[in-house]
């Protein structure tokens, strides 16, 4: 320990005779009692909790055994450091004389956080005051030692400060503006809070800051009502603790809602900063009722912190089971701070957004969003990425598994996917002319067609069970979807592309298909695909991989089946441009209803870099992305670039909807449901040249 006392028996005195902590109250409470707070020219006024009725619960936490740490995310003007953290330290001098830690961002803000306030502020407040020591060299800029004893550090991050004493309180400021690795020994708040383990859960470790660092996934969505973004710093200690947010209750409905950017309305970007600045307003989500500029504190004062999992209904009753952690976690956020007004924050924001469209630099809208409103930021180039919601909002109603108008023929595409969820994930696209598509059906096989003892279909394998790919002809290659007018009409897969990439056994399983749908003489309707793993002019190449002269692949190729090497990026490229068209038209993709969120997060995962390469920016999936582009790739296979729209071939035609009338169902352009053991029509062995248009069943049209 560092603690350097006065002169023992001087000290022992003093406690004795002046000194006795007060009764336990509440920190708020006693700061409210013992900390006046500098005005400048020698005077000052006591500290106010109705102004800033959101830091109460954060201070009282500070001496709430429960919690070995307080974290508090808050924009700047809230009077968060000057309650959490000058406050809590007036409340340790007064009230529980221990050592105290505060590290602040660099020397030079420690000097002037020292001198200009917590000098003053102890000069001010006499019950501090009283207890400063006597003695000068007990008063120095960066180390100050109480009459009981207790010493105040005022430090900065760098190893030596953080590893040198034990002290039972540890507040950081500004957490987000320190360095993320002190010396390379870790972060500040770790290397904090160790300092504090001596004291047990009497030790406490404070943070707070405003948001400073960036979103890490761009496509990344709230799993709880609660949760903050995934960043470094002061937003993941909070995700880490126990989540509360600030809730106003509505003055129109009663309803709880969170005062933040999102429930801001009367401005919108590219407004004039000033006009649009003036007409800023909070509106309540539940009924949709203008909440005005003055109604700030008397909310404030309704206010009321949730934690995640807890929710709370107009009467005030709250219900839920409250999230649990050693961390009592705060976030608030710009329209609820105490000090800052709508018009000023809504101001900076359309001045910054003007200065990005000017300049093309983000500096000052980060650190708007960031310091001025408490949000993370996401950086302009992962918002400009396409955004899965976008896509949704464009989703069309039309029955689950039926052919919209306008669709010629029908391609499946197959995912393979291993692990421990392994299946099959199937994507039917209907093509029409010119590019306009359409979903049809997307669905997981996941059990096979093997069964156990008991009957039961076991679960599938498709790496280790070379049967379990039958499945792709009866469930996918078989199937049949009914016309939207087509009364009795089907529409059957035209072809069939399976991505043959993935886990080991997958590529050796897919060529024995293969061969097996040849012998079936389906090998015309079903594709093998694969990533081209060169950059190549020519988009899609078709190769017969043989490795019979090499013993280390288990893949056993023999030059006999075709695989198709795919330019997977420029086939990303334009199924992206594609997605891009917002208006019905050449290479429109349409969306039914059905589809849920995943489905859009998955065609909208992959980030397309600067040098022109698609990734995935995490773990997320996206095989909707990919499915889409190997039907693209099938279809190019397949010549439909090619087709003249004025005279398509048979199998690009429009259904003939009069064919239901088996009279008039000219015969050569009818073929039988594909299928491989049941329909006593065999499918000849060149589908893609011949309708892929079909009947209900075989009862149902005396035409076959
Ligand atoms: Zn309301």
């Amino acid at each position: 320990m560092t603690v350097r006392y006065a002169s023992a028996s001087g000290v022992r005195k003093d406690v004795a005779a002046l000194l006795k902590a007060p009764r336990r109250m509440p920190i708020a409470k006693a700061v409210k009692k013992y900390m006046r707070v500098p005005m400048g020219e020698g005077s000052s006024i006591p500290w106010d909790d109705s102004l800033t009725p959101y830091i109460i619960e954060p201070m009282n936490c500070l001496a709430d055994r429960r919690y070995d740490s307080v974290i508090f995310v808050g924009p700047a003007r809230t009077g968060k450091s000057l309650g959490l953290v000058d406050g809590w330290i007036v409340y340790v001098i007064v009230c529980d004389p221990a050592d105290f830690l505060l590290v602040q961002v660099s020397e030079e803000k420690a000097r002037e956080h020292s001198k200009k306030r917590l000098d003053r502020t102890f000069r001010s407040s006499r019950e501090v005051a009283k207890r400063l020591s006597p003695h000068r060299n007990d008063n120095n800029v960066h180390d100050k030692t109480f009459k009981a004893g207790n010493y105040l550090k005022i430090g900065w991050p760098s190893v030596n400060v953080l590893s040198s004493s034990d002290y039972k309180f540890v507040a950081i400021t500004d957490y987000d503006r320190i360095t993320e690795d002190v010396d390379n020994e870790g972060d500040v708040y770790t290397l904090g809070s160790k300092r504090t383990t001596t004291f047990m859960s009497a030790g406490k470790t404070l943070a707070e800051s405003s948001p400073g660092r960036e979103i890490t996934d761009s496509k990344w969505r709230a799993k709880t009502p609660h949760e903050a973004p995934p960043t470094t710093g002061i937003l993941s200690l909070y995700n880490r603790g126990d989540r509360r947010r600030w809730y106003w209750p509505c003055p129109h409905c009663s309803e709880y809602f969170l005062p933040i950017r999102e429930n801001m309305v009367g401005f919108s970007e590219g407004d004039d900063p000033t006009k649009g600045s003036k007409a800023a307003r909070l509106q309540c989500p539940h009924c949709m009722g203008i909440i005005e500029p003055e109604q700030k504190r008397e909310l404030n004062n309704k206010g009321i912190w949730l934690r995640e999992g807890q929710s709370i209904d107009s009467q005030g009753t709250i219900t839920g089971e409250p999230r649990e952690s050693r961390i009592a976690s705060f976030w608030m956020e710009g329209p609820a701070a105490a000090y800052q007004t709508w018009e000023k924050l809504v101001y900076n924001l359309l001045n910054a957004e003007q200065e990005y469209e000017k300049t093309g630099s983000e500096e000052t809208l980060k650190s708007v969003i960031n310091t001025d409103w408490g949000q993370a930021y996401l950086p302009k180039i992962s918002q400009e990425q396409r955004s899965g919601d976008d896509l949704k909002l464009r989703a069309e109603y039309w029955d689950y598994g039926v052919v919209p108008d306008g669709v010629r023929f029908l391609v499946a595409t197959v995912d393979v996917q291993g692990g421990k969820k392994r299946r099959f994930v199937v994507q039917v696209i209907g093509y029409g002319a010119r590019g306009e598509r359409w979903i049809i059906d997307r669905f997981d096989i996941t059990r096979s067609l093997r069964f156990n003892d008991d009957g039961e279909a076991q679960k599938i394998d498709p790496s280790s069970y070379a049967e379990d790919w039958k499945v792709l002809i009866t469930d996918v290659l078989d199937k049949t979807y009914p016309l939207q007018d087509g009364n009795e009409i089907e529409m059957g897969i035209h072809s069939m592309a399976i991505d043959t990439g993935g886990e080991e056994g997958v590529t050796d399983n897919a060529y024995q298909f293969w061969r097996k749908c040849k012998k079936e003489g389906l090998a015309r309707r079903v594709y093998l695909f694969k990533g081209d793993g060169k950059a190549k002019s020519k988009l899609i190449t078709k190769s017969y991989p043989d490795n019979t002269e090499r013993s280390d692949r288990r893949a056993k190729a023999r030059g006999d089946v075709p695989i198709y090497l795919l330019q997977t990026n420029e086939l990303k490229d334009r199924i992206s441009s594609h997605l891009g068209r917002e208006t019905v038209g050449n290479n429109y993709i349409h969306f039914p209803d059905w589809l849920d969120d995943s489905f859009y997060d998955e065609l909208t995962y992959e980030e397309r870099d600067s040098n022109g390469k698609w990734a995935k920016p995490g773990k997320g999936a996206n095989e909707a992305f990919d499915l889409m582009v190997y039907a693209h790739a099938l279809v190019i296979l397949l010549g439909y670039e090619k087709i003249k729209w004025e005279n398509p071939p048979k199998w690009a035609q429009l259904p003939d909807i009069n064919r239901d009338n088996p009279l008039m169902a000219p015969k050569s352009t009818v073929i039988a449901p594909p299928s491989i053991q049941t329909s006593p029509e065999k499918t000849d062995s060149t589908p893609a040249s011949s309708s892929a248009w079909v009947p209900v069943s075989e009862t149902s049209g005396g035409w076959v």
